[in-house]
């Protein structure tokens, strides 16, 4: 039997627990009336008891769910007895407020309903904390404008749209200089507050339907969209700029500032929306780069190129691992005795698929990079490997090996060569030698000077490459004591067309006598400017016209067969005095006013003035015959000689250029032959001087110098 009292006492606290709860409780009748409220009902509804009794729950309806809701909740509870859901009611005040409910139907003994009980809780408070943990995860909490990953997602929005409707989006990234400065200087709060002020002015400049957000610390970014042509995008960046780096008035104290700006425009820059945003802050550190307070275009040729140096890097460096890098080696001679006295190597890359690559298609590419300390370290290994395998032939063979600026720059560069001669202890260090630029060398003189000394301790000798070509050679020289300067093959090429290289490399030679250097030409092609370059002095030769960079396999049998040049052989034995370059000068002069001629009849425009033209006294030969030739060997016949030929010269010269200018090609080209045969005269005398005067004639052996 059931205990009355029990059931009493069970009642009472049902009725305690109900009033005590914080879920509202609403029980109706079978017809839906209401019978009973709970405190909790009438606290978050704001009907009293009295006021809802006898109503229908539709006292509380919101109006936000239709018919069709309301059906499917009756159904439910009719089928199943029980119903649970989310569902917005109105408060007595006219809220709406949303609400998790649960109805259960509960049914009599004969299995009738006959009441419905409503439990429900208040979920606005949930929805508002989600709301807020929503708007803080896109939203920034200082200035309130989207953050970045409410950004991306616009910005994806915004990109699908333009897309589609093939319209231009310019993505703007804005960054204030000197932020951390006016932070550290006046605290965090100005600091925020200036940002403040920031977000408003751009959320003043932007349209509704653009997008302003701020991305973090002083950076903002602006998105764009609906702009009629690209000539827009630039006067609303300098608007925008403008606006950013007014002075900002906080507490009646102005804070100047300024922004720096970087821009990409969809679609032409036709890249995912993240990498949009990259590319706009690319262009910003640009802006800041170059000098601030502006704004910059991010440049898509630029970003490809980056991108493709990135990808050779990676296959270069592959390479590196691979084998795929090997040494060429181009002998070098000593001119006047004929002697092979090493070789440079020289980088390559047999790359699988575009063949043999000199180091010009890859190694500027590397050249900031710390790929190319490492390959530098791997042609220092490879030289070594190679001087030793030679040695072990019976072949001697000094290598010089071509060093870059990172690497040079290292501190541990001497440590470097330390360890790589140390893991090639048969070789003598002193066959390696190391080629530095000048320019490179410059950089750091101080350090350079340390580490030139430190290799020569080691026996590693230096030379300064492409000499010459610096802005000041001479104090290359005294503040980089290397031993070998190599005459960069500028000169060995222009030397004959032009005399002032020729008063150059006389004086780089001059130079390097003076510091006791050994000079190296580079680049000799003919066998002429090898004659040239040992009368100035210098008597050791690299080039093409002496050998081509080879393989190391065929660098001992090109020893075994090579002939020095008979011309040099020729002048071997001559000696030049400085006094007499002159006289070397006035040669290449008379060659070069003869080609001039045979360019005008080409069809080039004369480079003759009149004078030079028709007066034999005005050129530049006849200057120096006049002058410093009439002075100093106007008693030798060979001498004497020139002066007729000469003055044929000016005769045949002019009419040449008259027939030619009348149209008279055929017979102008006619009497070019008179003047070369005219210039080999003067070319056959001045040589028979130049051995007279170097002291070495002898009339059955003039030379024929094979210049020209
Ligand atoms: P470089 O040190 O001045 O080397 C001489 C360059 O001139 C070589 O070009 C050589 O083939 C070329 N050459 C030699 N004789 C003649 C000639 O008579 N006429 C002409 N027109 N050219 C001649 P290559 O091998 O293409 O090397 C170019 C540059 O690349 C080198 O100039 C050097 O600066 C650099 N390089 C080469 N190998 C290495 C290396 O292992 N490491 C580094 N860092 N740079 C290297
Ligand atoms: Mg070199």
């Amino acid at each position: 039997m059931p205990d009355p009292s029990q059931d009493c006492i069970d009642s009472h606290l049902a009725g305690i627990a109900l009033e005590h709860t914080r879920d509202g409780v609403m029980v109706t009748d079978a017809d839906n009336r209401i019978v009973y409220v709970n405190r909790a009902f009438s606290e978050v509804t704001g009907y009293t008891p009295e006021e809802a009794l006898g109503n229908t729950p539709c006292l509380l309806k919101s109006g936000r769910h239709d018919a069709a809701f309301y059906q499917g909740m009756w159904n439910t509870l009719r089928a199943a007895g029980q119903w649970q859901g989310e569902i917005w009611d109105r408060r007595k005040n006219g809220e709406i407020y949303p609400e998790r409910l649960s109805i259960t139907a509960v049914r009599d003994a004969g299995g009738d309903i006959e009441r419905y009980v409503a439990v429900f809780t208040d979920t606005q408070a949930l929805h508002r904390a989600e709301e807020k943990l929503r708007r803080s995860s896109h939203f920034d909490a200082l200035t309130e404008l989207p953050n970045r990953a409410q950004l991306s997602e616009r910005l994806r929005q915004l990109v699908d749209e333009s897309r589609r409707g093939n319209q231009l989006l310019a993505v703007m990234l804005l960054d204030l200089d000197g932020f951390k400065n006016l932070n550290d200087r006046y605290g965090h709060a100005i600091g925020d507050r200036v940002l403040v002020a920031i977000a408003q002015r751009l959320k003043q400049v932007a349209r509704s339907s653009d997008v302003v957000a701020r991305l973090g610390g002083d950076e903002f970014a602006l998105v764009l969209r609906g702009l009629p042509n690209v000539d827009e995008v630039e006067p609303v960046a300098a608007r925008i700029l403008a606006l950013a780096g007014a002075p900002c008035e906080i507490d009646g104290q102005r804070y100047p500032l300024s922004a720096s700006m970087g821009l990409t425009l969809f679609p032409f820059d036709n890249a995912d929306p993240d990498t949009l945003l990259r590319h706009a802050a690319q262009a910003m550190y640009q802006a800041k780069e170059n000098g601030r307070n502006r704004y910059h275009w991010f440049d898509t040729e630029q970003d490809q190129q980056a991108q493709t140096q990135h990808q050779l890097l990676d296959r270069l460096a592959y390479g590196l691992a691979n084998d795929e890098l090997l040494l060429h080696y181009q002998p070098k001679v000593n001119l006047r005795s004929g002697q092979v006295v090493g070789a440079e190597a020289l980088l390559r890359w047999q790359h699988p698929q575009q063949g043999l690559l000199l180091p010009g298609a890859f190694l500027p590419q590397v050249e900031h990079h710390d790929l190319i300390v490492e390959i530098g370290e791997w042609v220092i290994r490879q030289a070594l490997a190679q001087i030793a395998a030679w040695d072990r032939d019976g072949l001697a063979v000094s290598v010089s090996v071509n060093v870059a600026a990172r690497q040079l720059m290292r501190e541990d560069f001497v440590d470097g060569i330390r360890r790589c001669l140390n893991d090639y202890p048969e070789v003598p260090p002193g066959r390696l030698e190391l080629e530095i630029l000048e320019s490179a060398a410059r950089e750091n003189t101080l350090h350079v000077r340390g580490v030139i000394e430190a290799c020569r301790e080691l026996s590693v000798g230096f030379a300064l490459d492409h000499f010459g070509t610096g802005y000041d050679s001479f104090f290359s020289l005294r503040d980089i004591p290397a031993e070998t300067l190599k005459i960069d093959q500028s000169f060995a090429h222009d030397v004959l067309e032009d005399s002032d290289d020729l008063t150059l490399v006389e004086g780089i030679i001059d130079l390097a006598t003076a510091f006791r250097s050994r000079v190296v030409a580079e680049g000799v092609e003919t066998s002429g400017q090898g004659v040239l370059m040992m009368r100035l002095g210098c008597d050791l030769a690299q080039g093409n016209g002496i050998a081509r960079p080879m393989p190391a396999a065929d660098v001992p049998a090109w020893i075994a067969a090579y002939r020095p040049d008979p011309q040099w052989a020729l002048w071997a034995n001559t000696h030049w005095e400085m006094s007499d370059f002159p006289l070397l000068v006035a040669q290449y002069d008379h060659v070069k006013w003869v080609r001039r001629i045979e360019r005008y009849l080409d069809g080039a425009t004369l480079q003759l003035s009149p004078a030079e033209l028709f007066d034999h006294h005005q050129c530049r030969f006849g200057n120096w015959y006049y002058s410093h030739g009439l002075r100093r060997y106007g008693q030798l016949q060979e001498f004497i000689d020139l002066e007729p030929i000469h003055i044929a010269v000016h005769q045949l010269g002019p009419r040449i250029v008259a027939l030619r200018a009348a149209g008279e090609v055929a017979q102008a080209r006619e009497q070019a032959h008179e003047l070369l045969a005219l210039k080999g005269q003067i070319l056959e005398k001045l040589s028979a001087l130049q051995r007279s005067v170097a002291g070495t004639a002898s009339k059955s052996d003039y030379p024929q110098l094979g210049l020209f």
